[in-house]
């Protein structure tokens, strides 16, 4: 059974920083920044690659949450991050579709 599906049905405790109806955004366990949350769709998605034209809806309301959890966590003046780490070499380790919100400091680029 998929983590981030248990932590979606709350079987797994989570540091829960929004909910909506098809959305949970909570915050990293390991953060990489000072400000560190995870977005996720309640439905079981594995990646961007996962998703039908059936989701694009979802996924629009996801992004809209990021913003939502970004500007909850003071992060919409300053600026923020938004990553879908897609695949191996996308470097995604949870097969459950999630976007990072990630802030509180000056974001690099390149990313490694
Ligand atoms: P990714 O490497 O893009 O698949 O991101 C997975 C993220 O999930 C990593 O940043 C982990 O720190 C985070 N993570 C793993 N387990 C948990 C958990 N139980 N609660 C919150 N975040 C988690």
């Amino acid at each position: 059974m998929c983590l981030f599906c248990k932590i979606a049905r709350r079987e797994v405790p989570s540091d829960v920083v929004l909910e909506t109806h098809d959305i949970l955004a909570f915050k990293d366990v390991r953060p990489v920044a000072p400000v560190h949350a995870l977005v996720i769709p309640k439905k079981h998605l594995t990646s961007l690659g996962d998703v039908g034209i059936e989701d694009t809806e979802l996924l629009g309301r996801l992004l809209f949450c990021a913003h939502e959890v970004a500007d909850k966590l003071g992060l919409a003046a300053s600026g923020y991050r938004v990553v879908l780490n897609t695949g191996r070499d996308g470097g995604q380790s949870v097969p459950h579709l999630h976007a990072h919100v990630m802030g509180g400091r000056a974001m690099a680029w390149p990313p490694g």
